[in-house]
């Protein structure tokens, strides 16, 4: 099997208790890796070094006076969310180190006294700490897929110059990774990932046209965050599952298929060459990916970690479906970036479109039309090869040609007009 990096066993697995910074942790995964923590405090598996938010200072107060890390990280250095503001939120006698911005957030990421970062920024915010704790050989436990969106490749090119491990948090490549480990390469013939079809599966063009943000953000399975409910509404989550998948497993587009189940009870499924499927069965709730990945690869007891058991015959059927691609056209879109090699710009151009959305500026259909606008007047492709040279001169390059062309795309989406 190939694997974006290699994959530890129990020879060389990380020790306990393994030293966490947990990036993005004011956000419903961070909340989630927090509630599997408490979960196992005092079980000398875990220690919380490093919490990184970003504007939600009230949230990481309380999250800092309960684990008392020694460094914080948040966005803003001055104002209302800056560290003055946040330090002032902290109980006395308690002086941890503040950094902040990208160099902060890298920088946390890299900390010498970590050695387990679960990355979960959201978008592609999250991409320069992913990177960082890459080129400095901590094992990712990564739940950002925008990064592998934006620089898959240099990120596979940094895990082999470092040895550092990437296991995936998001449901359904966990869900890949558990029925890929310890196949061969010649083994497995296409991974099938399971999408919900999100709240508007059975809808119209017609419905979809005058969609609300208040609709698109209820989810009928899974509770997150803002942005990623509404790339599930679009199908753009799926689409953006599908190039992490062929980052993370090194697989041709074609052999990445999408089928919508919408129980979200089978998290995706791995065929085998011999005709046959392994599929991963959990409830919808993302602290099963979470603890594996933060154990891995030992299992937690998941009635310690409080998940709910699974009753199939509650259940009672699990149901499977063709995804719906005229009336979701964002899957389709991101085969596309990713076969062109504009993936900066599909993502870029989805958080735009996404915001615009969410503040009444564009319409739900108009999200598929920017990004298909952006894509087709995207010109040149990155190339994320690295040399023998520098590492981290290397690093610093691709970092600034991505957020070159996202910014360059971001300026041209925010512009757009439906
Ligand atoms: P949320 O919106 O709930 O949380 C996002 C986190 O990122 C918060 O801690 C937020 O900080 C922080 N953040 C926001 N903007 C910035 C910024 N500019 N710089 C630094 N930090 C920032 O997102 P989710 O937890 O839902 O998703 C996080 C990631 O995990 C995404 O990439 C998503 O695709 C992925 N994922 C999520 C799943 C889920 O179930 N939620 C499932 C699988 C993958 P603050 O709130 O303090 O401003």
């Amino acid at each position: 099997m190939k694997y974006i990096s290699s994959i530890p066993g129990e020879r060389d697995a990380l020790p306990f208790p393994r030293r966490l910074a947990l990036m993005g942790c004011t956000g419903s995964i961070g909340s989630s890796t927090l509630k599997v923590l408490e979960a196992w405090r005092g079980s000398g598996k875990f220690e919380v070094r490093a919490l990184a938010a970003g504007r939600n200072i009230a949230l990481l107060a309380r999250q800092a006076e309960e684990w008392r890390p020694p460094f914080l990280a948040i966005l803003d250095k001055e104002g209302p969310k800056g560290v003055d503001a946040l330090r002032a939120m902290l109980p006395s006698g308690y002086r941890p180190e503040i950094v902040c911005g990208k160099e902060g957030y890298a920088l946390l990421a890299s900390l010498p006294e970590v050695d387990m970062v679960l990355s979960a920024q959201v978008g592609a915010a999250g991409l320069r700490a992913t990177v960082a704790a890459a080129a400095s050989g901590k094992t990712v436990c990564l739940a950002n897929k925008e990064s592998l969106v934006l620089a898959g490749e240099l990120i596979r090119n940094i895990c082999r110059r470092t040895g550092a491990v990437v296991l995936p948090v998001d449901s359904e490549h966990f869900a890949l990774f558990e029925g890929m480990v310890g196949r061969g390469e010649n083994d497995i013939a296409s991974l099938v990932l399971t999408a919900s079809g999100g709240p508007f599966r059975t809808k119209d063009a017609a419905y979809l046209k005058n969609v609300r943000p208040e609709d698109a953000l209820k989810h009928p399975n899974w509770s997150m965050g803002a942005k990623i409910t509404i790339d599930s509404a679009t199908l753009m989550n799926k689409g953006l599952e599908v190039i992490e998948a062929c980052h993370l497993y090194q697989m041709p587009v074609r052999d990445v298929s999408v089928v919508v189940h919408p129980q979200s009870i089978v998290h995706s499924l791995v065929e085998l060459a011999d005709g046959s499927m392994m599929g991963h069965f959990a409830v919808p709730d993302m602290r099963v990916p979470i603890a594996a990945c933060l154990s891995w690869p030992y299992l937690l007891d998941g009635r310690i970690t409080g998940i709910r058991p699974l009753h199939l015959a509650e259940i009672g059927s699990l149901t499977f479906e063709e995804p719906r691609l005229d009336l979701f056209p964002c899957l389709d879109l991101a085969r596309r970036a990713l076969a062109g090699g504009h993936t900066v710009e599909l993502n870029a151009a989805n958080e735009v479109a996404v915001a615009r959305f969410l503040a009444g500026d564009i319409g739900f259909t108009d999200i598929p039309a920017l990004v298909r606008d952006m894509l087709d007047d995207a010109s040149a492709c990155q190339d994320f090869r690295l040399n023998d040279g520098d590492l981290r001169t290397q690093v610093a390059r691709a970092l600034d040609a991505v957020e070159n062309a996202d910014a360059a795309t971001r300026r041209k989406a925010e512009q757009w007009r439906p």
